[in-house]
């Protein structure tokens, strides 16, 4: 089969014909229809994060087709539509059996650690399939298994009550996921802060406050439209030092600050002002969980996360143009998804 993988840092992804995975008696063997292409992989090519073994099948953001099954198998058959949980754990450790399998002692990510979606065929263990709904397309349903996995987490981390108000820094995947699934859970008021109108004006259609913190102080602005009592929750999505700093100001009394943005910057804290007064607490948000995803693909099915805006781009299993794709994705920041449709595997099978 064909298959684009990493062969080095800094090197291009090369097309490489490699046999079809074997299968294990709990695994399936699942024919790609849609693999995402996410802004990691543009940073594994580049070697900001690392990636073994080498030569490895990148991509983590996958939907197919059930082709094969293993002996004992019996959660999903041939010819079932399903989307991929990433993060491939062991099922048996105290991480795993405690459900938080994204701290599982042996996970292995796809297309990280274990050869991912860039292929005609992945194998992976039956537990990783969540079953995809008609009404998604694979497109949507490979990409939700990343950004929207993660805002749902997010929101999860933040416990989040009806009646609540909630503060989003940062709209671009991520963060419209996070607005709709805030409003699903109950949210009364969403702000979105960003600087983009593009990413407010979707947002708003979503049902978020816009509020671009290029005009404004967004503090002061959401302060004022909260008549100072500030939010509940507040979500930084973009990993600046300052919108980190935003979202600690914004929250009122026992207000919860979910960090999901990356950076390596430290922030500064007053503590006694910024924490303990107001009981504020800050919480760290990291990937997501296996459980949180039939529930994630649920609230797609019924439309209560719209993610007809997430794919806008497919192109073909082809190492030249995914290489173009992953070197946009370097020079900036595009919220335009692309997503590899393997020729081979169209139309429907
Ligand atoms: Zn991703
Ligand atoms: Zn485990």
């Amino acid at each position: 089969m064909k298959a684009i993988r990493f062969i080095g840092i800094k090197q291009p992804l090369q097309m490489h014909e490699i046999p079809i995975p074997e299968i294990g008696e709990r695994d399936i063997l699942v024919k790609v229809k849609a693999a995402g292409i996410c802004h990691s992989d543009a940073h594994y090519r580049a070697g900001i994060s690392p990636v073994r073994p080498i030569p490895l099948t990148l991509g983590h953001e996958v939907a197919g087709i059930v082709e094969k099954i293993g002996a004992q198998v019996s959660s999903v058959k041939i010819g079932d539509r399903v989307a991929l949980h990433y993060n491939i754990s062991c099922g048996d450790c105290y991480h795993c059996s405690t459900g938080n399998d994204q701290f599982c002692e042996k996970v292995l990510m796809l297309g990280h650690y274990t050869n991912g979606g860039y292929a005609e065929y992945i194998s992976v263990p039956a537990r990783n399939a969540i079953p995809l709904p008609d009404e998604i397309p694979f497109e949507q349903g490979a990409t939700l298994m990343c950004a929207s996995a993660t805002a749902f987490h997010a929101l999860r981390k933040s416990r989040l009550k009806g009646g609540e108000r909630v503060a989003i820094f940062g709209v671009g995947g991520l963060g419209q996921s996070a607005v709709q699934l805030a409003k699903a859970f109950g949210a009364i008021e969403v702000y979105a802060v960003d600087i983009n109108e593009d990413k407010l004006h979707l947002a708003k259609q979503y049902g978020a406050i816009p509020i671009n913190s290029k005009m404004v102080d967004a503090v002061a602005e959401i302060k004022k439209l909260t008549k100072n009592k500030g939010v509940d929750v507040a979500i930084e999505m973009i990993g600046l030092q300052q919108t980190m700093k935003q979202a600690v100001h914004v929250v009122g009394v026992m207000g919860r600050v979910v960090i999901v943005g990356l950076s390596k910057t430290p922030i500064e804290i007053d503590t006694y002002n910024e924490l303990i007064g107001n009981e504020v607490e800050l919480i760290g948000s990291n990937d997501h969980h296996l459980q949180e995803l039939p529930l994630l693909m649920e609230l797609a099915r019924k439309k209560v996360l719209d993610t007809s805006h997430i794919v806008t781009k497919t192109v073909p299993l082809d190492a030249d143009v995914v290489n173009q794709v992953l070197d946009g994705l370097e020079k900036f920041s595009s919220d335009v998804r692309t997503v590899i449709v393997p020729a081979s595997n169209q139309p429907d099978a």
